[in-house]
């Protein structure tokens, strides 16, 4: 049931945002959670096993994602945003605009038979454009909530949809809604973006069809995959050689992007191991600056990779150039422990380690005050040692990867934080 007061508003309904939400749902505060795409899960939900346990990342995901849909305290906004966050006494009047997905939640059963019928085809976002999917579709097959949306953008309004659709939940007559609530608090969960690998444009990302991101290797290796091996994107070969080079897009003042990520060492790792099972004949080689295995059973899982066979080159990658004939690719690199010197190897298939970076926009919804950011544009800890989730202003709370590069165990602890500055918050306000 839709309210218009709530104790607390959750931005972002990634994993840390689910477990913001969960944990004072389950102190009896009444929460709304907001989340702009079509489903909640973030990029968690997205991934293939996670280091260093290699747990499977949906079998952890898609239960709190469900649990998060079903909670009687929550009330979650998919497909929505926030467009203004205004200050008013002790509370906060917030403006929210729900897009229209032209399908209704009440009615979709999530058959997917609207998918099957529609004969538009585009990019799918969901697997970063290593396939296809058609304008009405469900994002992935744990999506929650696993309703359709109609990308109107793609639509040809054919009608097809609409036929087939054993529901009736075809609505091409949705309008945009917009809500105006009131809450006590805020919590920003808003995440990250991933480095746009044609930012290194000497890397050839976008150019040679068999460089890719860590985060298209991960999807390739996930349980909802796109298809059902590891193949090169030129033509569908079987990799025998590939590459992962790390700190793409991190500790690199040439893209402004001074700091560590802090997971892309260990997800090329955990990358790597999956790869040997996935293709045991292949070989590996990880071109590192330095590793940084820095939590718990991280050292002993870059031992592991190192016994199971994979080759780690200290050197820095100056260059990337495709083998026209064969569609390999030449890797320049600067040998800093070997026998020194520039030197050249080539791989079949060469992933990007790409880093973490800010996602502000959430800025430009404060009207009448202003968010303050860090240097590097994440929400600003004003507390960070004692109070983590504290930001400038009182009452607005983040958790997450929302101030800074996190794994998923740290943003998890980052959301105990918040929610715990959150209930003292609420509590005081009596
Ligand atoms: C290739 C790759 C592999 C990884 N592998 C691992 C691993 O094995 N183990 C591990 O621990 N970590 C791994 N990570 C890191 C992990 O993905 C992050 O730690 C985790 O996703 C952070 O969760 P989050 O909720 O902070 O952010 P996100 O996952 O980014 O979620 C943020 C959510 O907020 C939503 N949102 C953003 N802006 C708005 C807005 N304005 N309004 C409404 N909603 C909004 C987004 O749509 C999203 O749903 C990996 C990352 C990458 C890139």
């Amino acid at each position: 049931m839709f309210h218009l007061e709530y104790d607390v508003m959750v931005v972002g309904g990634g994993i840390a945002g689910q477990e913001t939400s969960l944990n004072l749902a389950n102190m009896g505060f009444k929460v709304i959670l907001i989340e702009k795409e079509p489903s909640i899960g973030g990029k968690m939900i997205l991934l293939s096993k996670v280091f260093p346990t290699l747990d499977c990342a949906s079998c952890i995901a898609t239960p709190k994602m469900s649990e998060t849909m079903r909670h009687e305290n929550i009330e979650v906004l998919s497909y929505s945003e926030v467009s203004s966050i205004e200050r008013i006494d002790k509370k906060f009047k917030v403006k929210i605009l729900k897009k229209p997905k032209f399908v209704r939640e009440d009615l979709c059963t999530g058959c997917q038979e609207c998918e099957a019928n529609c004969p538009v085809n585009v990019e799918d976002q969901f697997n970063f454009g290593l396939v296809g999917r058609r304008a009405v579709y469900i994002p992935y097959s744990t999506a929650i909530p696993k309703t359709a949306v109609i990308d109107i953008d793609n639509c040809i309004l054919c009608g097809a949809c609409e036929r087939v659709c054993p529901a009736n939940a075809i609505d091409f007559t949705q309008e945009p809604e917009y809500y105006t609530l009131k809450v006590k608090s805020v919590v920003l969960a808003t995440g990250f973006n991933l480095f746009p690998a044609r930012k290194k444009p000497q890397y050839g990302f976008g150019m040679y069809p068999n460089v890719m991101d860590a985060m298209e290797m991960d999807r390739l290796l996930s349980p909802t995959r796109p298809y059902n091996a590891v193949i090169r994107p030129l033509d569908g070969k079987i990799p025998e050689n590939i590459a992962y080079i790390l700190c793409t897009g991190s500790r690199d003042v040439s893209v402004g992007n001074p700091i560590c990520s802090q997971i892309c060492c260990m997800y090329s790792i955990k990358q790597a191991q999956l790869l040997m099972g996935a293709l045991p004949l292949a070989d590996i080689t990880i071109y590192y600056i330095d590793i940084r295995a820095f939590g718990k059973g991280f050292e002993e899982f870059y031992q592991q990779a190192k016994d199971m066979g994979v080759q780690f080159i200290k050197g820095k990658v100056a260059k990337i150039e495709e083998i026209k004939e064969s569609g390999n690719l030449k890797v320049r690199y600067e040998d800093i422990e070997g026998s020194g010197g520039v030197k050249e190897m080539e791989h079949d298939l060469v992933v990007l380690s790409v880093g973490m970076l800010s996602n502000p926009q959430i800025t430009s919804s404060f009207k009448t005050e202003e968010l303050e950011l860090d240097e590097y544009f994440y929400v600003k800890q004003t507390d960070p040692l004692i109070n983590p989730a504290k930001t400038n202003l009182k009452g607005i709370f983040a958790a997450g990867t929302a101030t800074g590069p996190k794994d998923i165990p740290d943003s998890i602890l980052s959301a105990g934080a918040a929610s715990a500055e959150v209930a003292a918050y609420i509590r005081s306000l009596k």
